[in-house]
């Protein structure tokens, strides 16, 4: 899995909560994700991010098609 943010985000940082090791504020203060595979152990993070966030403003990416 992949993450992305997109441009629907409102910086509201509810992802940096959840998983700070997966998303931070930018200069702008709006969130940018760590690019490339979401570490196995943080995948459950990451799913409780993309569901918390108020915007839908983060993508999941399944490369792996698998489910
Ligand atoms: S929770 Fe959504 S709106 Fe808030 S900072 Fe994260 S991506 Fe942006």
């Amino acid at each position: 899995m992949r993450l992305e943010v997109t441009s629907e985000c409102m910086g509201v940082a509810n992802c940096v909560g959840i998983a700070p090791l997966l998303f931070k504020l930018n200069e702008e203060g709006l969130s940018s994700t760590m690019p490339g595979e979401v570490p196995a152990v943080l995948v459950e993070k990451a799913q409780h991010a993309v569901a918390s966030c108020p915007t839908r403003a983060i993508v999941a990416i399944d490369d792996n098609n698998d489910g």
